[in-house]
C-alpha cells in the first residue's frame, strides 16, 4: 500500500513526488513515457529552449556580430547536430528527474494509469493501493477541425512535430500567434524560414497587456515574421508534400488560402484525462478540465488533481507550485500557492515576460489604476547589447502604490520579473522598488526606473 501515488511524472507529477516522499510518505508515480519529466522536458519547454537558444547564437551570428565588428565567414546549419544538442539536453535533464527518483525512493511504475475504484491505481494488469491519488496528467494539443495533424509526415504538425523536423522548411505556416506560434515561429524564421503567422484575433499572444502585445508584434515583424491578424483558419489540405491552409477573415470575407512546406498546429492545448476512467468514477471534470477544491481535491476523496489538467495557465511552473502544496497537505502540513503571482515568460528574442494584472485587467476590478513604462532606449546596458526595442511597464493601484502587475519586454526579461514576482509576494508598493538599490548597469534598472515613473518620475528619460 502506497501512501501516496502520482500519475504523471510532468513538472507537477514529479516535483510533488519528490515533495512528498521527502516528507517522509511511501510514494509510487506512474509514467508511460520512456523517460521521465512529461511534455515540459520531453517534448515542449526543455527542447524548445535548446532550438531557441541555438538558433539565436545562429542569427546573432549571420545579423549582429558584425555590428559588433566581428568578422569572418558566417557560420552555417548542421541541423542533425542542433538536434542532437537538443536530445542531449533533454535526455540530460529526464536523467536527472530518474536519478532524484531514486534518491527520494519513488517507485517509477511505467505505463498508463487508470483509477478502477477510489483508493486504486492501474497500471498495466497491476493494480496497486494507494491512501491517495493525484492526477497529474498534463495536457495534449487541441484539434483543429478541418486539419489532420501528421508528425511523422512532417508537412502538418504539432509542438511535438515541430521540434523534430527533418530539416529546416523553406516555408511555414503557422495557425495561432500563441506562446508555442511564437517561440516555434522564431526558431524557424532564425533558421531561414519564411514564417507566416495566421492568427484569429485582431493581437497576437492573447490575454498579454495590450501594449505588449503591439510592440511584440512589431518587434517580430522586424525580424521577418509575417503576420495576418482577424484570420480563422478552417482547413488544410496536402498533396505531394506541401500544405494549403484554407482561411477565411474572421469578421467575414473571402476564404483564402496560405501554401506552404509546413503548417505549425499552435491553437491551444487541453486537459489530458484520456483513459484514467474519470467518467465511470465519477471525478467532475467542466469541459474536460478536473473540478477541484481549495486543497486540489476533487469531489472524491483522495483523490487531488494538479497542473494543466485543472484550471489556471498551463504553466509547468504553476503545477510544480501545485505539486509542491498537495504534497504537504497529503502529508497533513499546509500547501499554499499564489495565484495572483505567477509570472509567464515567451522565451522569443526580445523575451517577453508579465505576472499579476495587466492594465486593462486592473481597471476592470474597479481599482483608480497608475502606470509606469520606461523604454529600454533610456537603458545603458540594453543598448550596448543592441537590444533596447522594449520596455517595462508597471501597473500599480493608484490609491495604494502597490504593485499590481509588471510586463517586460527586453533581454532576460524571463529572469528579471522574479524581482517583481518577490516584491509582489510581499505586497510592495512601487515605491519599494524605487527605493532599492539596482546594480548599474543592468538592464534591471529598467525595473527600477518605471517604479519611479509610477511616482514623480523616472531619471533616464
Ligand atoms: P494559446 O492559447 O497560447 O494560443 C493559441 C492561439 O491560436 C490563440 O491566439 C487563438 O486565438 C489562436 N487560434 C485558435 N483557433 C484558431 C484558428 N482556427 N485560426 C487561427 N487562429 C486560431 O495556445 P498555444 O500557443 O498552443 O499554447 C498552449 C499552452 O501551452 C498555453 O497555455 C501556453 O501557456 C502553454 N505554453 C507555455 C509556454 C511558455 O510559458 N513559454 C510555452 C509553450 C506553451
Amino acid at each position: 500500500m502506497y501512501d501516496l501515488v502520482v500519475i504523471g511524472a510532468g513538472p507537477g507529477g514529479y516535483v510533488c513526488a519528490i515533495r512528498a516522499a521527502q516528507l517522509g510518505l511511501k510514494v509510487a508515480c506512474v509514467e508511460g513515457r520512456e523517460s521521465l519529466g512529461g511534455t515540459c522536458l520531453n517534448v515542449g519547454c526543455i527542447p524548445s529552449k535548446a532550438l531557441l537558444h541555438a538558433s539565436h547564437l545562429y542569427h546573432e551570428a549571420t545579423h549582429n556580430f558584425a555590428k559588433l565588428g566581428i568578422t569572418g565567414e558566417a557560420p552555417g546549419i548542421d541541423w542533425e547536430k542542433m538536434q542532437g544538442y537538443k536530445a542531449e539536453t533533454v535526455g540530460g535533464n529526464t536523467k536527472g528527474i530518474e536519478f532524484l527518483f531514486k534518491k527520494n525512493k519513488i517507485d517509477w511504475l511505467k505505463g498508463w494509469a487508470s483509477i478502477p475504484e477510489a483508493g486504486k491505481v492501474k497500471v498495466g494488469d497491476e493494480v496497486h493501493e494507494a491512501k491517495a491519488i493525484v492526477i497529474a496528467s498534463g495536457s495534449v494539443p487541441s484539434a483543429l477541425k478541418g486539419v489532420e495533424v501528421d508528425n511523422d509526415a512532417g508537412v502538418v504538425v504539432d509542438s511535438t512535430g515541430a521540434l523534430a523536423l527533418r530539416k529546416i522548411p523553406e516555408s511555414m505556416v503557422v495557425i495561432g500567434a500563441g506562446v508555442i506560434g511564437l517561440e516555434l515561429g522564431s526558431v524557424y524564421a532564425r533558421l531561414g524560414a519564411k514564417v507566416r503567422v495566421l492568427e484569429y484575433l485582431d493581437a497576437v499572444t492573447p490575454g498579454m497587456d495590450a501594449e505588449v502585445q503591439k510592440a511584440f508584434q512589431r518587434i517580430l515583424a522586424k525580424q521577418g515574421l509575417e503576420f495576418t491578424l482577424g484570420a480563422a483558419v478552417s482547413g488544410v489540405e496536402v498533396k505531394d508534400g506541401r500544405a494549403t491552409v484554407s482561411w477565411a477573415p474572421a469578421k467575414g470575407g473571402e476564404a483564402q488560402s496560405a501554401e506552404a512546406d509546413v503548417v505549425l498546429v499552435a491553437t491551444g492545448r487541453r486537459a489530458n484525462t484520456e483513459g484514467l476512467g474519470l467518467d465511470a468514477l465519477g471525478v467532475e471534470t467542466d469541459r474536460g478540465v478536473i473540478v477541484t477544491g481549495e486543497q486540489w481535491q476533487t469531489n472524491i476523496p483522495g483523490i487531488y488533481a494538479i497542473g494543466d489538467v485543472t484550471k489556471g495557465p498551463m504553466l509547468a511552473h504553476k503545477a510544480e507550485d501545485e505539486g509542491m502544496a498537495v504534497a504537504e497537505v497529503i502529508a497533513g502540513r499546509h500547501g499554499h500557492v499564489d495565484y495572483g503571482v505567477i509570472p509567464s515568460v515567451i522565451y522569443t528574442m526580445p523575451e517577453v515576460a508579465a505576472i499579476g494584472l495587466t492594465e486593462a485587467a486592473a481597471k476592470e476590478s474597479g481599482r483608480k489604476v497608475k502606470t509606469g513604462k520606461f523604454p529600454l532606449m533610456g537603458n545603458a546596458r540594453a543598448k550596448a547589447m543592441l537590444e533596447a526595442e522594449g520596455f517595462v511597464k508597471l501597473v500599480t493601484d493608484a490609491e495604494t502604490d502597490r504593485v499590481l502587475g509588471c510586463h517586460i519586454i527586453g533581454p532576460g526579461a524571463g529572469e528579471i520579473i522574479h524581482e517583481v514576482a518577490v516584491a509582489m509576494s510581499f505586497g510592495a508598493a512601487a515605491e519599494d522598488i524605487a527605493l532599492t538599490c539596482h546594480a548599474h548597469p543592468t538592464v534591471s534598472e529598467a525595473v527600477r526606473e518605471a517604479a519611479l515613473a509610477c511616482g514623480d518620475g523616472a531619471i533616464h528619460v
